[in-house]
């Protein structure tokens, strides 16, 4: 507080001396009480009585300026909530590169409890979880880890209305769970939805085309087509499996089996085609091989599902970066394994299924050790079942590699002479010779080979 000494209210611009009767607090600037110091005056350009009309309208502004403040403030805010409730947004990719990197980008968002962290702290969990979300856009996993944080139980069903986070992403979270898992138990997804793996399939040929349309070029790994497929995903996807001592394939983590030796995240992996093999025979209890929970699969499908959410719009940046990963994460599988980008087992795979023959049950039964069944077939029945046997060996053959081609100099051929259990004889030992080269890589061998109606394995 101060009282003017000389005093020139219109004129503005002017020194005049002040006495100090009560020096502010603070500041920095220390003047002692009762001091005459000189200030400049401000240019005063009105009289008095314009003043309170002034003072409201720069109040005014101040005003609305707070409230503009407070209401960016608050959107800012917002943009670090994680509400399940929230609608989802347009698009992930920003005007600059927010992905997640470090801890600090997981806020305070609530983090699932996988298992094996049922009673970890915080830390223990991000620890958890930074590997599994790390490189996805900012945003993305706070609407992720919104949606792990619905409750079955206690969340509004505004939390899951149609278009919300909630709604969209829940499918994700028992993926999240189990890759938190993964990165150390090595849990697997088995239970994702068909419909995420059709979405995907689907996402893959987007990705293509939008590559496409900017000129580049993506090659997806080959893959046999089938007709009826049992995994309506992508058939390039690397799947574990476990064996027992039987044909049963088994996920790595089922509890059948017993004597497992390896750790689950070492399970060999295959290409998902595999799965489709005619007469697969996974165990009843876990379901046979499943994808393996990856950081790469959880950022894939979670971009498979964004993009089928806006029906099919644009390819954002980030949606193909988690494609391109995904491609990059099997081709590191396939590495490991030695595996080439297309093997024998894809080729022979691929020349059986693209021709296949009619109901081949009679040509079956005349391969069988035992001749009794052949014998019942009249002539005609038992030559026609050795002469599709015979076609489809030769078919074999021509997509065999040399290498695995059977050392015997008799190759098999259509017109076969002698009496009917010589003729027998010897197709049976050109069958032979080419199944147990070929039954350790493909163990349905006899499905591929025939066609089957209503067989039922053992
Ligand atoms: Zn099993």
């Amino acid at each position: 507080m101060s009282q003017a000494l000389s005093f020139a209210p219109k004129l503005g611009g002017q020194r005049l001396q002040v006495k100090i009767l009560e020096p502010a607090k603070g500041g920095g600037v220390s003047v002692r009480r009762g001091a005459v110091v000189e200030v400049t005056s401000r240019r005063l350009v009105i009289a008095w009585a314009g003043w309170p009309a002034l003072s409201a309208t720069e109040q005014a502004e101040r005003d609305k300026q707070t409230v503009e403040r407070r209401e960016y403030q608050a959107k800012y805010e917002r943009e670090f909530v994680a509400d399940p409730s929230r609608m989802m947004p347009d698009a992930y990719d920003r005007m600059y590169a927010r992905t997640v990197r470090s801890i600090e980008d997981l806020h305070d968002w609530p983090i699932p409890s996988p298992h094996f962290l049922w009673r970890a702290d915080r830390r223990a969990l991000v620890d958890a979880a930074l590997p599994v979300l790390k490189g996805l856009p900012v945003d993305l996993v706070r609407d992720l880890l919104a949606a792990a944080s619905l409750d079955t139980e206690t969340s509004p069903p505004s939390d899951r209305a149609e278009g919300t986070v909630g709604a969209v992403l829940e499918p994700m979270v028992e993926l999240l769970s189990d890759t938190m898992n993964w990165s150390r138990h090595g849990s697997l997804a088995n239970r994702v939805p068909d419909d995420v793996w059709a979405t995907s399939s689907q996402f893959v040929d987007a990705c293509v085309a939008a590559v496409d349309g900017q000129g580049g070029h993506v090659q997806l790994p080959a893959s046999p087509q089938f007709e009826d497929s049992t995994f309506p995903g992508p058939g390039w996807l690397r799947v574990s499996y476990g064996r027992t001592s039987g044909r049963r394939i088994h996920a790595p983590d089922c509890h059948v089996l017993k004597s497992q030796q390896s750790h689950p995240v070492d399970a060999p992996t295959w290409p998902a085609w595999r799965l489709n093999l005619p007469g697969s025979d996974p165990c009843g209890n876990c379901g046979g091989p499943t994808p393996a929970a990856t950081p790469a699969l959880l950022g894939f499908l979670t971009a498979a599902v964004v993009w089928q959410h806006r029906s099919g719009k644009a390819v954002e940046q980030w949606q193909l970066r988690s494609c391109l990963t995904m491609l990059a994460d099997a081709a590191r599988s396939r590495a490991i394994e030695v595996e080439p980008d297309r093997d024998w087992v894809n080729h022979v795979v691929t020349a059986l299924l693209s021709d296949r023959p009619g109901d081949s049950w009679d040509a079956y039964k005349a391969m069988s050790p035992f001749s009794h069944e052949y014998e019942q077939l009249n002539d005609t029945q038992q030559m026609d079942a050795l002469r599709l046997t015979c076609s489809r060996l030769i078919l074999l053959d021509k997509a065999l590699p040399a290498s695995r081609r059977p050392n015997d100099h008799l190759q098999p051929v259509e017109d076969i002479a002698g009496d009917s259990r010589m003729r027998r004889e010897t197709v049976r030992s050109w069958y032979s010779a080419r199944r147990s080269a070929c039954i350790e890589a493909l163990p349905d061998f006899d499905l591929l080979l025939f066609t089957l109606p209503d067989a039922v394995k053992w």
